[in-house]
């Protein structure tokens, strides 16, 4: 069983039946799943969290499909890290990372894709779908061939060719659309209509696929021992991922595995090139303007972000900051936390981490603070951005002498 109560208008708190719907009739605001609080709060406990599996499905409670029979490659339960070379080098104190690179296909989507198309099958649909700037098509391809699912696939032509290949090796319908992430979604949002048959994790089922990033407070949560920290760093593409974080530890309390009110500021994370809710938050503007991403941080080049006025409005009542980077920040960031942690992250890790660099030196986020930062996907599927930076220290003959004439030894 599960505790959803049904689906309610995060504007006009109108209530639907747990089906395949994302807006509301009345106002077309997004739709949200609601919840049994006092059930849940009945029948969990950090026991019965510890008992169940190493994934996100030890939080099937709070979540919106069952674990019995989920789709699964093993999703969430990644490390969290301390981060104490990295924290010396920005000027922290505790400084936790949130190793998402680890998840199945190599990014925090996993999470999120695995809840969807949990649901999509429970729902009775026999084929997924989704528009991607990368990491949800590598899962959405790979969580379909697992659950014996039809796929459909759409990217912008100019992804990375790793992100191409690691989608298409799973032998789905993979199309590559001449155009934006925002190109492709809107043609998403006409199939979809076109085709009701099929699950658009993004669009039909995206209420249900949201809820899914809610384990990434989950599991910092347990991992800190049932708290919560005082500062979160979260990359920023739809904004979805940002406002569930802060829904995850709230909810943690209401239904009481939380002995303390969780006072978390959230900050946000985006690259330069496009970074409508950046700008937003510096402007002090009321709504967000789409901008035409330009950015080697292609997954979260989403130009117009269908959560943006949220995730804005969770950072500035949480008394956060939104920072923005630019290209060469963003690569400088990826080495920073190779060189000093040991996680090689792709561009949207290094968004992140020279977001926090930035917030760091401005004061923003504070040496007393217990921050998080979310490393949300793996450095393997960005090696373009990379490349012209990092090499062999030297190439030589498989001599002794051309290796000391080489390479300066100090020892
Ligand atoms: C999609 C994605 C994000 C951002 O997710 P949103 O919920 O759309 O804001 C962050 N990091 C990586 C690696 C992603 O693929
Ligand atoms: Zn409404």
């Amino acid at each position: 069983m599960t505790f959803v109560e049904g689906l309610r208008c995060r504007e006009c708190a109108r209530t639907y039946p747990a089906e395949a719907l994302h807006v509301c009739e009345y106002c077309f605001g997004p739709l949200e799943v609601a919840y049994d609080y006092d059930g849940i709060a009945a029948a969990t406990s950090r026991e019965r969290i510890a008992a169940g599996p190493d994934t996100i499905w030890r939080y099937a409670d709070l979540l919106p499909a069952r674990a019995q029979g989920a789709v699964d490659l093993g999703a969430g339960f990644t490390p969290l890290v301390r981060a104490d070379r990295l924290a010396a080098q920005l000027g922290l104190g505790e400084l936790w990372l949130k190793n998402d690179t680890l998840n199945p296909t190599g990014s925090f989507k996993d999470r999120v894709v695995s809840v969807a198309l949990t649901k999509a099958r429970e729902l009775g649909f026999k084929v997924a779908a989704c528009a991607s700037t990368g990491n949800l098509a590598n899962s959405v391809a790979a969580h379909a061939a697992r659950a014996g699912m039809e796929s459909y696939v759409f990217i912008p032509r100019d992804l990375e060719q790793a992100k191409v290949v690691t989608t298409a090796v799973f032998g789905g319908n993979l199309i590559a659309v001449e155009g934006t992430y925002d190109d492709v979604n809107r043609l998403c949002a006409e199939l979809a209509g076109e085709h009701p048959s099929w699950a658009f994790v993004n669009v039909n089922v995206r209420t249900y696929y949201a809820e899914g990033s809610k384990t990434l407070a989950f599991e910092v949560a347990e991992q800190l021992g049932w708290q919560t920290p005082d500062h979160v760093v979260v990359p920023i593409a739809s904004g979805s991922q940002l406002t569930k974080i802060h829904k995850g530890f709230r909810e943690l309390h209401r239904v009481g595995l939380l002995s303390e009110e969780p006072h978390l500021r959230v900050s946000g994370a985006q690259a330069q090139g496009c970074s409508p809710v950046a700008t937003a938050f510096a402007t002090g503007a009321d709504h967000v303007r789409p901008v035409k991403p330009d950015t080697i941080a292609k997954s979260l080049a989403i130009g117009d972000p269908a959560d943006g006025w949220y995730a804005l409005d969770v950072v500035r009542s949480s008394g956060g900051a939104i920072g923005s980077v630019t290209d060469d920040e963003i690569v400088e960031g990826i080495r920073l936390l190779a060189r000093t942690e040991g996680i090689f992250t792709e561009t949207a890790g290094g968004v992140t981490i020279a977001t926090l660099a930035q917030l760091a030196s401005s004061g923003v986020v504070r040496r007393d603070e217990r921050v998080v930062a979310y490393v949300t996907g793996i450095g393997l599927k960005t090696i373009d951005a990379v490349a012209p930076h990092v090499g062999p220290t030297a190439t030589i003959a498989p001599t002794l002498e051309a290796f000391e004439s080489a390479v300066e030894v100090d020892d």
